[in-house]
């Protein structure tokens, strides 16, 4: 048995005729950039989170990107954001020549470590990047607190949450802008890139407007540095078609990630820890263990498309060099990438889908036990490490 990690056909439950002969409308007439497809999806997915606008860009980075050039930040100001992110969120902000301070992950919710944040606050911090990681909505409340006594933007990444909330509201619309992607792995998932940015703010809107058009205001009216990033109209026809069903789709990962739970319980694993008035949306589902290496391995030999959501965290990646972080300065977000592994998890994940990978869970336990003696669940690694070689980790840095 193989358990993948996307089935994309079961994403359009109604079929994919109507699409398809609107989409063929829409190149034959040529009216190809913020047509009216965009306008709508742009509405129907702002009020989807209840923010008065969202703009539609090219990719997640790009909503990021976008958002700190109308912002107004300038090279040498600082964004504050997370170790254990995915390299997008830091490469969004090199694009407008800010400079990146991260701050260490909490060990259990592998959120922002609030704590932490005072403390990198500095004369040139402008912006707080805080990351629904994984699809966990950050308690926001502090994170805003601390944004509004030091005079800082919040704009949140949330790439990974679409339609989670906290306390009820949607993630996205805590900040002045919440940044969401719409790349083919995420819970609402373009066909190809793709990226949104919501906000209340109308002032922003407008400036966003600007900064996605080449800092056009009106044609050929140039008034800031720009850049050409709009979400596609064909793109925005796809995600049309999908965000109806968002809501029902998020719902299932939860009541699968609890049946997660409860079937690998008793295991020598540690689970992202559960908040109180959190709405999850679990773009992934990650599972953490000293043995992590070990188990992968072991998954991907029996056909589970288990992945490494993420194998190195910004501060070690050789692309931001420069800043000269060391090793052993982000201590959880190195025991994070060093033990984390995600379990398939798909809307449409069958139950003998979800037997097959708990099984396959539970057999390595079993016998590992044997080889290696009971797993350390306190997070010292401990573990021998064991390369994989399987496509499967090639593309880990995709997503
Ligand atoms: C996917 C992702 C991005 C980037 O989105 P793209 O559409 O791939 O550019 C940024 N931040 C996080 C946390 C992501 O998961």
């Amino acid at each position: 048995m193989r358990v993948n990690r996307y089935n994309y056909p079961s994403q359009f439950p109604n079929g994919i005729g109507t699409l398809i002969s609107d989409m063929e409308q829409m190149i034959l007439k040529g009216n190809y950039i913020l047509t009216e497809e965009v306008a709508a999806f742009e509405r129907a997915f702002a009020q989807y989170l209840n923010t008065a606008f969202a703009k539609g860009v090219n990719s997640g980075t790009d909503a990021l990107a976008v958002t700190f050039a109308a912002l107004g930040l300038q090279p040498g100001e600082e964004v504050i954001t997370q170790a254990n992110t995915f390299n997008g969120t830091v490469a969004a902000i090199l694009m407008v020549g800010a400079t990146p301070v991260l701050v260490d992950a909490d060990e259990h919710s592998y959120l922002m470590d609030v704590e932490q944040i005072e403390s990198v606050i500095t004369s040139r911090t402008r912006a707080i990047v805080p990351v629904h990681l994984y699809g966990k909505p950050t308690p926001m409340e502090p994170i805003l607190s601390i944004a509004s006594k030091y005079g800082l933007f919040v704009v949140e990444d949330a790439a990974q949450a679409h339609g989670a909330k906290w306390n009820g509201r949607a993630v996205g619309s805590f900040g002045v802008a919440g940044c969401f992607s719409f790349h083919p792995s995420k819970n609402l998932a373009a066909a190809g890139d793709g990226g949104i940015i919501v906000t209340s703010d109308e002032k922003l809107a407008r400036a966003i407007d600007e900064v996605r058009s080449f800092g056009q205001r009106g044609q050929n009216n140039h008034v800031r540095p720009g850049f050409n990033s709009k979400l596609d109209a064909l793109q925005a026809r796809v995600l049309q078609e999908k965000l109806p069903h968002l809501d029902g789709w998020n719902q299932e990962r939860r009541r699968i990630a609890d049946e997660y739970r409860d079937r690998l319980g008793g295991l020598p694993l540690v689970f992202q820890v559960q908040t109180k008035g959190e709405e999850h949306v679990y773009h992934l589902f990650q599972i953490r263990t000293s043995q992590r290496d070990a188990l992968l391995q072991h998954l991907v030999s029996t056909g589970v498309d288990a992945v490494i959501r993420y194998p190195q965290p910004i501060h070690l990646q050789a692309s931001f060099a420069r800043f000269a972080w060391r090793a052993g300065q982000f201590p959880q977000a190195e025991a994070l990438s060093k033990e984390l592994l995600c379990l398939p998890l798909r809307p449409d994940l069958t139950e003998s889908e979800i037997s097959y990978v708990c099984n396959s869970v539970r057999d390595f336990f079993a016998t590992s036990v044997m080889r290696y003696g009971p797993a350390d669940v306190t997070h010292s690694i401990n573990a021998p490490k064991i390369e994989c070689a399987m496509p499967e980790c090639a593309d880990a840095h995709l997503d």
